[in-house]
């Protein structure tokens, strides 16, 4: 069994559609497969504005129709490249969807208010439309496939819009799908993304819950771990992961290998090509992936694994720069801070409380001050939590009023090598300063492999650029 998971950027369109299933069917020939598949691209992003919208009271007649034509413009033109694909049909297939999100979004308009549930059954929609479509293309194929509710097999606990799997649950459900387990198997299983069950780790009955944005790639990692898969592919827009974002830096390098631990450092601070939770599951069962292009499926992409691998001798100390925006820089400082027990504890308490995560801490020697790094959108909400909770010592004056930086990028080098090197940190901070680009904070992880500095927000691209000189190209970093 291997599995495969196609993003948004491999299904955008008829042409892409059928690129990705002449990948499927290739990998059919060889391999049992299950295969993730995202929605078309952009209709998240659509679906999020309807609820907004539908919220403020627009109505939603113009939602529905833009992604029941977005849709049908996809079969009508695949149903024209390829005998067999009955646009209608397909159509037909999914109008309940269609209807379930119109009624769905006249709920939001009448309340001015979307609930989780509704929200995750809204959002959901853009792969229950597109796993259907990719399913009449492998049989207009005449494969042998099977498309499965993911939200039978994939249960959630903690955050319903971004839970935790239970993965004994989900592998106890996709047991009659292992190989061997039965004698006449499908040959492809199909589900779609992003989607689950959750059960508010209660053990009461199950709702439509969700895997966090973007979290078709974990949805994949689950299925393939649950159905002990050899090796899971990401098939995208990109050869593989590169030393930094392709978009950002015209001249990042392919790296060929990479192992687990630095590529979840890279996706838990900001590249984007792979959701941050997907490589645990993977690596707590060595199971290799690969992220590969859909676009030109004959390059060799990049191996996220165990290592050590043969290319890494080729490799520097630092094998990618990532960068994550949006971010806000919270400090609490003050007199009362200082050799005082539990005040961390206190702080880290009260952002929990409120179901913020932290992405990164520093804290200054003399204990003054501690910082720490939470997306921007709940820097208001951290403040409120920090401030109920020093209410006494900051009217005394022991404490100092919170203070927030806004619109922050933590910029980040992560290398496994980097253990065993001198001086990295040092030309990391030399890169920036060579543009300007004043540091806020600095932290690095226990794991050694990574050092992150928080910056102000519209530095981030030129931080990026200048450290990928400093790093991978030194001709250049001379001129600086
Ligand atoms: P998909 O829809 O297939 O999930 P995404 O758009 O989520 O694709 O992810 C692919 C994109 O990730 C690439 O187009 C690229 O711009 C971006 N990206 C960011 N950092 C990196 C990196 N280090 N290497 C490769 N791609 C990266
Ligand atoms: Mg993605």
């Amino acid at each position: 069994m291997i599995t495969l998971k196609f993003g948004g950027t491999s299904m955008e369109s008829a042409r892409r559609i059928l690129a990705s299933a002449d990948i499927i069917v290739g990998r059919a020939r060889t391999d049992r497969i299950s295969v993730v598949v995202s929605a078309v691209a952009g209709v998240s992003n659509g679906l999020q504005e309807s609820i907004d919208a539908c919220v403020a009271g627009t109505q939603p007649d113009k939602f529905v129709q833009h992604l029941r034509s977005v849709h049908a413009d996809i079969c009508a033109e695949l149903q024209s490249k390829l005998p067999g694909f009955d646009a209608s049909a397909v159509m037909k297939h999914l109008e309940p969807s269609f209807i379930e999100y119109e009624k769905l979004l006249t709920g939001c308009v009448s309340f001015g208010e979307c609930p989780d549930t509704i929200h995750c059954r809204i959002m959901g929609m853009g792969e229950l439309l597109s796993a259907p479509i990719m399913e009449s293309v492998l049989l207009a194929k005449e494969q042998s496939v099977i498309l499965l509710d993911t939200r039978r097999f994939i249960f959630t606990t903690g955050n319903q819009k971004e839970g935790d799997p239970d993965y004994t649950k989900c592998a106890e459900a996709v047991l009659p799908f292992r190989d061997g387990e039965n004698s006449s198997q499908t040959h492809i299983l199909l589900f779609p993304g992003f989607v689950c069950s959750w059960t508010g780790g209660t053990g009461r009955q199950s709702v439509p819950g969700l895997l966090g944005r973007n979290g078709s790639d974990f949805s994949a990692a689950i299925i393939g771990a649950s159905l002990g898969a050899s090796k899971v592919e990401f098939w995208t827009d990109v050869d593989g992961i590169y030393t930094a974002d392709p978009r950002v830096v015209k001249d990042a390098i392919l790296v060929d290998d990479m192992s687990y631990e630095e590529a979840i450092e890279l996706a838990f601070f900001g590249s984007k090509v792979l959701h941050p939770k997907t490589l645990a599951p993977l690596a707590a069962k060595n199971i290799e992936a690969w992220s590969l292009n859909s676009h030109r499926p004959e390059a060799r992409g990049t191996r996220i694994g165990r290592g050590p691998f043969e290319s890494e001798k080729n490799v520097g100390d630092v094998c990618g720069i990532s960068s994550l925006k949006n971010t806000a820089m919270i400090s609490v400082s003050g007199t009362g801070m200082r050799g005082r027990t539990g005040m961390a504890s206190r702080i880290f308490a009260a952002v929990s409380r409120a179901s913020i995560s932290i992405l990164l801490i520093t804290q200054s020697s003399s204990e003054y001050t501690i910082s720490f790094c939470i997306r921007d959108a709940e820097a208001d909400r951290a403040v409120d939590a920090l401030k109920g909770e020093f209410d006494l010592e900051i009217r005394d004056g022991v404490v100092n009023p919170v203070e927030v930086h806004k619109n922050c990028a933590i910029v980040s080098i992560v290398g496994d090598n980097m253990i065993k090197k001198r001086g990295v940190a040092s030309r990391f901070f030399a890169a920036l300063a060579s543009q300007d680009v004043n540091i806020l904070a600095i932290a690095q992880g226990s794991s050694e492999r990574c050092i992150s500095c928080v910056i102000r927000g519209e530095y981030g691209d030129t931080a990026v650029r200048a450290t990928h000189r400093f790093f991978f190209n030194t001709a250049q970093s001379i001129e600086v």
